[in-house]
């Protein structure tokens, strides 16, 4: 059985404390009375939220890793049928896209390497309608040539972000292992990156950015550190999009996910406040069953605890899926949401907590002069859905160890590597 402490996770935000510019006419609404008005509005908010699209544009030679890097990011394995076809020698301007397999709004393109096509790089950026995307990737096996060169220059030009990927950094310290007897990790990749720079500064690009990436391991190397970056040169709204489609590469991501979807815990808490539904059994507040579903759900897929992603990990991690499935505590993770299970988990948290969540809910009525009803729903949403999240972050954690723990790639890896990159086996 799961038992957890809810009082003592769980902080209550001020449900009327909210920045009215995140979601303007939620406050007025609410102060009206005009409860129907304010569940519209945010009913309204997290439905366009979902649909932001991000648009990823990766380019680099033919053979450079640009549909292994995909694919990685995605989460999909190289040889599933999502998968962008890897190994094949590009000759046209082929331009296809990838959308991310649980967040369609997320695409990644892959662009033909600028040489393949013979496009000047203005020619090139034209006719991969260069406005579409959020940022380009430019990815080579080698050092950055001329065309790369050429090409971000252009890009910088119209005023979009693009990123240095020197991809199969894997391959480079392997072979650099075998032949270097005091062989430094830090050593070689420093190496390797300060001939990116040095021949992207030689060209022309000020303070180029380089990440050492492989494909094939993306929690080590500088993927983080990319992910990181991109994460502060979004703007704000395209974050979200950019965290949840994120693969689990390390314990921050979970966590940042976590928090992310903590902020919108309140939304959710005073939207199904408004419509109050169902009633909860063994607590007679009506919550609106239906939006705790879509929250739990969107917890479930960002975390990759649904089926589908627990069965694309499975794959590209190498464990088995029942293997993966047996670290679960919660009775969330890899169960289709339904507002059945739902009623079911809470159900299970009954006496005491429910008794804390009415009084807490009732602390409210004289601060907000919100009516009772509504209080307690606001309350018992809150309550349910911050532990909802704990749950399953929870899992995520443990399934993201016991995926990296038996990945046959990361064995052998360092303590010093581990702990560099924040890995956690
Ligand atoms: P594309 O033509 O740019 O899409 O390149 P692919 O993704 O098809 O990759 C070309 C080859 O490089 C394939 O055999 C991949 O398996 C291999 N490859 C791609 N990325 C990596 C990586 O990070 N590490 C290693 N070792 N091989 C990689």
């Amino acid at each position: 059985a799961y038992t957890m402490n809810i009082p003592t996770l769980i902080k209550m935000e001020n449900p009327l404390d909210f920045y009215p510019e995140e979601l303007p006419g939620v406050k007025e609404a609410l102060e009206k009375n005009d409860q129907a008005g304010a569940a519209e509005k945010i009913q309204e908010y997290l439905e366009k939220k979902d649909k932001i699209p991000l648009n990823i544009g990766i380019t680099g030679e033919s053979g450079a890793g640009k549909s292994t890097f995909i694919n990685a990011f995605r989460g999909v394995d190289n040889r599933d049928e999502q998968a962008a076809p890897t190994g094949i020698v590009e000759t046209t301007m082929e331009i296809t896209q990838y959308p991310h397999p649980n967040y369609p709004n997320v695409l990644f393109w892959d662009l033909p390497g600028i040489g393949t096509t013979n496009f000047p790089a203005d020619e090139y950026l034209k006719l991969v309608e260069f406005e579409k995307f959020d940022f380009f990737v430019i990815i080579s096996d080698t050092r950055f040539r001329e065309n790369d060169v050429k090409l971000a220059q252009e890009i910088q030009k119209m005023e979009k972000k693009f990123y240095f990927v020197r991809s199969k950094i894997d391959n480079d310290v392997n072979a650099e292992k075998r032949s270097q007897r005091d062989f430094s990790l830090e050593g070689s990749l420093g190496k390797i990156k300060e001939n990116c720079i040095e021949g992207l500064e030689t060209g022309g690009i000020k303070s180029p950015k380089v990440f050492l990436v492989s494909s094939f391991d993306l929690h080590l190397y500088d993927f983080p550190c990319l992910q990181k970056t991109l994460e502060k040169e979004l703007p704000a709204h395209k974050r979200d999009a950019l965290l949840f489609s994120m693969p689990n590469i390390n314990m921050e991501i979970i966590n940042k996910k976590k928090e992310a979807f903590q902020a919108q815990i309140k939304w959710y808490s005073v939207g199904s406040a408004a419509v109050a539904g169902v009633p909860i059994p063994w607590l007679s507040v009506g919550v609106d069953l239906t939006l705790m579903v879509k929250a739990v759900t969107d917890y479930e897929v960002g975390f990759g605890l649904n089926e589908s992603s627990l069965e694309r990990l499975s794959s590209t991690a190498g464990v088995p899926y029942d293997e993966l499935c047996a670290v679960l505590q919660s009775p969330l993770a890899a169960e289709k949401i339904t507002t059945d299970l739902i009623l079911k988990v809470l159900s299970h948290f009954t006496g005491t907590t429910a008794l804390m969540a009415a009084e807490e809910g009732s602390r409210f009525i004289p601060i907000f002069g919100l009516p009772v009803a509504m209080s307690l729903s606001f309350a018992t949403t809150y309550r349910a859905l911050s532990l909802f999240l704990n749950m399953l972050a929870d899992d995520a954690q443990r399934v993201f160890k016991k995926a990296l723990g038996l990945n046959p790639s990361v064995k052998g890896v360092s303590l010093e590597v581990c702990l560099r990159y924040g890995i956690f086996l």
